[in-house]
């Protein structure tokens, strides 16, 4: 008779940002009191349950196949459990988080424990990837992971599973839970009602990894799915697609369908929703509390240089004013450092948030992913501020890093006027206006606020760290020779 097979899935936690907020050179330094201070700042962080569980990871604990037991390891919050047994290990690998998934990889299989990789970073670097895995999953694993399961059973696993298409989202595959602990996160209620983007903008990789196709599952599948979540927990759901409105017909109907359960969600979207009437009021009606928005820039110069041509910049604000006077608050994320943008553009993101009041606004740097357009153009332009062949270098932080040079600043100004932009809207008392002035889902706008209160003071004290740190302020650019 066969044992059952034991399998975990492992989720790493980021650099910094919601999985734990840190300075990239240490605790601040030799500054006592702002290093306890950050200390308690990030348990504070993780008991208010800012992180959500791992999506990609609660769809593959979900595959049955006879014979195996499979669990999830988040190291978020717990150690690698090596007081038991594994047959096989399987770990997500996101370019920002490579460095770490091999180091942890490399240290399983000398104990003879067989390792799994798949993830973004596995599809788009396989060779990285190969010395350190026994098996390598490429590309969306719903279909290739219950043939890897099915092969553990048999003792015939293969050395990479790789499929020719996308997999057929309308076919039912329900999402269980069981493998989470509920009281982590800040909710376990993540739905994903789709894949792909129609879209191309340079600096994301979603339309490089799932296609330009819009696939679909289907909304009986994903109204059952809720309210079965719904009874196991009646926190807010979390919509995860990135454009939730891209299909308007289907999102109507969806919505429609979901307002009897009386949910309340959260989802991403994009600011097209504001000429979207009936679907706004639709989801308004639905339960929506609050949306992320990829505004990324208001400079139209910038919006073309970057592809990011789905809405005008032009239409942005009222499209905003529109979405918040529904009763739905916006988090709006913006990219500073885009090729149009230039010393100007500060001040232009400050009126537009002042006359929108916009309830989060997310100021980003550039960061580009090995794997983007953006990436391979800074590389060609001899941009690029760290060796583009040491993929480990482009990690997550928030804001903490330049990792290019920006076109039409230099670098020490750009630093300066990120900073000087990000200390200006972080403040506490801005904090807690945003909080008290926004449509809906007050505390979790104050508390998103506070933090970003904090975790931009990171970004500013690493930055300047990065400046100081590079010999006469002159950081990267003989670093980018010798490349
Ligand atoms: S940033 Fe958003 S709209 Fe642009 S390609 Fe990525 S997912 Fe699509």
């Amino acid at each position: 008779m066969h044992s059952t097979k034991k399998v975990l899935l492992v989720f790493l936690p980021s650099e910094s940002g919601v999985d734990g907020a840190q300075s990239l050179y240490g605790e601040m330094d030799n500054n006592t009191i702002f290093s306890w201070f950050n200390r308690s700042f990030r348990t504070i962080i993780k008991q208010s349950q800012f992180a959500i569980p791992p999506l990609a990871l609660m769809i593959l604990s979900s595959i049955e196949v006879k014979g195996v037991d499979q669990s999830i390891c988040d190291m978020r919050f717990d150690e690698f459990p090596l007081n038991k047994t594994w047959d096989l290990v399987g770990i997500s690998v996101q370019t920002g988080m490579a460095k770490k998934a091999f180091a942890l990889a490399d240290n399983l299989r000398s104990r003879g424990i067989v390792v799994v990789l798949g993830g973004a970073h596995v599809t788009l670097f396989p060779e990285s990837c190969i010395p350190h895995a026994d098996v390598l999953v490429l590309g969306e694993a719903d279909d290739l992971w219950k043939e890897v399961l099915t092969d553990l059973t048999t003792g015939s696993l293969k050395k990479s599973y790789q499929s020719d298409h996308f997999p057929d989202l309308a076919i039912s595959r329900p999402v269980l839970k069981t493998s989470l602990i509920k009281k982590r996160y800040f909710t376990t209620n993540l739905i994903q009602t789709g894949r792909g983007c129609q879209y191309s903008c340079d600096f994301c990789n979603v339309h490089v990894l799932n296609g330009h196709n819009l696939r679909r599952r289907s909304i009986s599948d994903i109204v059952t799915e809720v309210a079965l979540f719904k009874k196991d927990d009646s926190r807010i759901f979390f919509f995860v697609d990135d454009s939730i409105n891209a299909n308007p017909a289907f999102a109507l109907e969806l919505f429609r369908q979901l307002t009897p359960l009386k949910i309340r969600w959260f989802g991403q979207a994009t600011t097209t929703l504001g000429q979207q009437h009936e679907l706004l009021e639709t989801f308004a009606r639905s339960g929506c509390m609050a949306l992320l928005v990829g505004i990324e820039s208001i400079e139209a110069k910038s919006r073309n240089a970057h592809k990011k041509n789905q809405n005008k910049a032009s239409e942005l604000a009222q499209a905003i004013k529109t979405i918040r006077n529904a009763g739905i608050s916006l988090y709006g994320s913006f990219i500073y450092g885009l090729d149009g943008d230039t010393l100007e553009t500060p001040s232009a993101i400050l009126d537009f948030i002042s006359d929108t009041r916009l309830d989060v606004p997310g100021i980003n740097i550039l960061r580009p992913i090995p794997g983007t357009r953006v990436f391979e153009r800074l590389k060609e332009e001899g941009r690029l501020l760290f060796d583009p062949l040491d993929i480990t270098a482009y990690r997550y932080t928030f804001g903490q890093e330049m990792l290019y040079t920006p076109k039409n600043i230099p670098l020490d100004a750009f630093i300066e006027s990120y900073s000087a932009l990000s200390r200006q809207i972080f403040t506490i008392k801005n904090s807690i206006a945003r909080g008290l002035a926004a449509p809906s889902a007050k505390p979790a706008v104050l508390l998103f606020n506070l933090f970003y209160t904090h975790l931009y003071n990171l970004s500013r004290h690493d930055l300047q760290h990065q400046l100081e740190r590079s010999p006469k302020k002159k950081p990267f650019c003989h670093t980018v020779n010798n490349f």
